[in-house]
């Protein structure tokens, strides 16, 4: 199978816009610009993170998660009985020059997990892509497979896990286990802001910045849909994970969710959608 990759490389923004300056001197803009005569070549953000994809999806680290995604793979969901599971680490995706990150916890088990894209065919990835959608950070409203042509415009989706979970619960081994991909992954992107669906992904999220060097306050504020936490880096937006235990007992709603959306969209410099 091949795996799901990076969109192809779209607008491309100058290098240094992550509030706080430009953390690698490298030239991220794909070599439309010339860059400054003593800066380095180095990959485009749509080959670097290509090559995280590459490795992600090849990724073996954590002994149980293997084993259970791989479980979960030859035992389908009879309504998808048909199908053939990914049953691999899932990588980020969306647009190598966002200024937007939104970042879940993990793959479902018979979402991510069996279309190979993150928050693809599964309710939760129909609520974030709807929301996502009506933002104008998404071309289409749904995602049900890694082909249906679903582009993000100015964000990219990841995960603090990559492989699903039994239970929906990575241990905390496994979630720093996983932790480097994303470190790289907002290394190469340098986001305005990074939406976090849920408090998990919050913690995860905090921890990464802090690896990256980013300056954070003191104490962390704590987790609530809407808590909006400036760093010396990416703003960090909380929301509540569209989950169908939120989403099914009105804990999360959709205008809630569009305010986070509209919120990010603001917080990476574009005007709301009209
Ligand atoms: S959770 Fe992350 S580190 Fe662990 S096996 Fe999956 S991709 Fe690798």
């Amino acid at each position: 199978m091949t795996p799901p990759g990076a969109q192809p490389a779209g607008r491309r923004r100058p290098a240094g816009d992550w509030p706080g300056g430009d953390r690698t001197g490298g030239d991220r803009t794909g070599g439309r610009r010339s860059p400054p005569p003593t800066a380095p070549e180095g990959p485009s953000a749509a080959e670097a993170l290509a090559a995280i994809t590459a490795e992600v999806v090849e990724c073996r680290r954590c002994p149980r998660l293997v084993r259970w995604r791989e479980e979960v793979a030859a035992n389908p969901r009879s309504s998808y009985r048909d199908e053939v599971y990914w049953g691999r680490p899932i990588p980020g995706f969306g647009d190598p020059a966002a200024r937007g990150v939104v970042a879940g916890l993990a793959p479902a088990a018979h979402g991510g997990n069996r279309t190979g894209r993150v928050f693809t065919g599964d309710r939760s990835g129909d609520w974030l892509f709807r929301a996502m959608h009506r933002a104008g950070l998404a071309n289409q409203p749904h995602s049900v497979s890694a082909d249906d042509g679903l582009q993000l415009i100015g964000a990219w989706v990841t995960a603090a896990v990559r492989c699903a979970p039994p239970a929906n619960k990575p241990t905390i081994e496994e979630r720093d286990t996983c932790a480097g991909y994303l470190v790289r992954e907002l290394a190469v992107l340098r986001p305005a802001v990074i939406v976090v669906l849920g408090s998990f992904a919050y913690e995860a999220v905090w921890r990464v910045l802090r690896q990256l060097g980013t300056a954070l306050p003191a104490p962390r504020p704590r987790f609530g849909h809407g808590v909006e936490v400036p760093t010396a880096g990416p703003v960090v937006l909380c929301s509540f994970h569209p989950s169908q235990q939120n989403t099914f007992t009105g804990k999360l709603t959709e205008p809630m969710l569009d305010e986070i959306f509209l919120r990010a969209r603001t917080l990476a410099g574009r005007r709301p959608p009209p």
